[in-house]
């Protein structure tokens, strides 16, 4: 950071992102359970900030904030952003829900019971699922869910999952789901 010793740091704006998790809501971040996530400064590096000014941005899913550095006095803004959103999930007759990880385990299990599939390895597969599914965006369709759960379930048991296949081609009518079951199961046809 040599050289920037004499700059005039009053107007300029640093920017650092931070992801933080799991923290639940907007409002109690990150001080409260010790995992204070340490904010250098950009400037001199020293880990010791100051929060001057502390406000919600962008629709409550990010905390801006104004900080200080106690050694050099230069000042920066931090987002904080949580990525917990929630994740929806649009069913094919066009209702809503919250994403249920409970209730993909249950899928889970049934398409799994009397196979010799741990249930870490379930517990894995559903964390594997919901990482995919949050990385797609805020909202998926449930026919989505069943394609990523047997992307992921193929590997793990063959007859897990076609039953798991079958279950969603008897319950789920979406037309973009049997095509794309359809090609998934060419792709993967016993030798
Ligand atoms: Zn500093």
């Amino acid at each position: 950071m040599a050289g920037r010793g004499g700059l005039d740091n009053g107007g300029v704006r640093h920017v650092i992102r931070q992801i933080v998790r799991p923290v639940s809501t907007v409002s109690a971040p990150v001080t409260a359970s010790g995992s204070v996530h340490v904010v250098k400064c950009p400037s001199c590096r020293a880990d010791d900030t100051r929060v001057v000014d502390s406000r919600i941005a962008e629709e409550s899913t990010a905390i801006r904030r104004r900080r200080e550095c106690l050694t050099c006095a230069f000042r920066f803004t931090t987002f904080e952003r949580i990525d917990t959103v929630p994740l929806t999930v649009v069913k094919s007759h066009g209702g809503r829900e919250p994403f249920d990880r409970d209730k993909l385990i249950a899928g889970l299990l049934a398409a799994t019971k009397g196979r010799s599939v741990e249930r870490d390895e379930l517990e894995q597969l559903a964390t594997s699922v919901e990482d995919t599914l949050r990385l797609a965006g805020s909202e998926v369709s449930s026919a989505n869910i069943g394609l990523a759960v047997l992307r992921h379930l193929r590997d793990v048991d063959e007859v897990a999952y076609l039953r798991f296949a079958s279950v969603y081609k008897n319950f789920d009518a979406a037309a973009d789901f049997h095509r794309e079951l359809e090609l998934m199961e060419k792709d993967t046809a016993p030798t």
